[in-house]
């Protein structure tokens, strides 16, 4: 297993709408057709968000429901790991932004381990109230947490839970690197996360990407590293630089030429279950 690295697909986030990429999945239809599609090219695990029927971010339970099961519906061989986002609307109830995670208990949900300041323009709250709860109800329904760690402040305050019993070991890490408000993306920062959350939290797993022009360097560096990677539309809408991505498909082919040139492999399913302890 220590050979094996997990790709992750984000494939559509809160923000990025068709007039930025006419390739983002929005709907339920796309959302699930693209799970797919990346689940057929080496991804593992398929981290969700919802849009509502302008294209604006929702914690909807029915979109998530949708989609999930359109997933099964069409495609029942794809056994993908489901990871739904608990942050798809700045302006979600601590209620709305878990409700999904009771009714559909997928195998994963992301966990934002702290409050940031969001691309220049709002709050991303995550009140210590409602990391309290969220990490309870995690583990009372079975879904693991992604944690993601916007900044090393955010890897501290998981070890905080994690000594109070609010999340359990091993944990998994996503470090989110270069997003506006959080730590820059960067190799040198990427070696301090790891080796911040190596210090606060032993044991645990990690995986990583990195918004805009740090995207290559991050994924690059974490395959060297011996972490787990993310791709997609959520964090990057353009392929290379001047360069529309045409899909999300074209990501996930991407990072499994990268993690196979490099003399590595690309983690299946059931071998991302096995590394991140999750039971099928
Ligand atoms: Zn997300």
């Amino acid at each position: 297993m220590s050979k094996k690295t997990i790709i992750t697909v984000a494939t559509t986030g809160a923000w990025p709408k068709k007039e930025n990429n006419p390739n983002v999945p929005m709907t339920p239809a796309e959302i699930s057709e693209d799970v797919y599609a990346c689940w057929k090219a080496g991804a593992a695990v398929a981290h969700l968000h919802m849009r509502d029927d302008n294209g604006n971010g929702t914690m909807s339970a029915d979109k998530f429901r949708e989609t999930v099961e359109l997933l099964r519906k069409n495609h029942p061989e794809c056994d993908i790991i489901l990871n739904l986002t608990t942050s798809g609307d700045l302006n979600a109830t601590d209620e709305t932004r878990q409700m999904h995670l009771k009714e559909l208990r997928p195998e994963m949900g992301s966990y934002d381990c702290g409050s940031m300041n969001w691309l220049h323009s709002g709050l991303f709250i995550n009140h210590p109230k409602f990391l309290e709860e969220l990490g309870k109800n995690m583990q009372e329904w079975g879904v693991k947490p992604e944690i993601e760690a916007f900044d090393p402040g955010m890897i501290a305050n998981a070890a905080y839970y994690l000594k109070k019993g609010v999340l359990k070991a091993p944990l998994h890490f996503q470090f989110c690197m270069g997003c506006a408000n959080g730590i820059p993306g960067s190799m040198k920062n990427l070696v301090f996360m790891k080796e911040t959350m190596d210090q606060l939290c032993p044991g645990s797993t990690w995986s990583t990407f990195g918004v805009g022009h740090s995207a290559m360097e991050i994924m690059y560096g974490a395959i060297a590293m011996g972490g787990h990677i993310r791709v997609g539309m959520e964090d990057n809408v353009m392929y290379a630089k001047g360069q529309l991505a045409e899909s999300n498909v074209q990501f996930v082919e991407r990072a499994a030429r990268a993690i196979r040139e490099f003399g590595r492999e690309v983690a299946t399913p059931d071998e991302a279950r096995e590394i991140l302890g999750l039971k099928k």
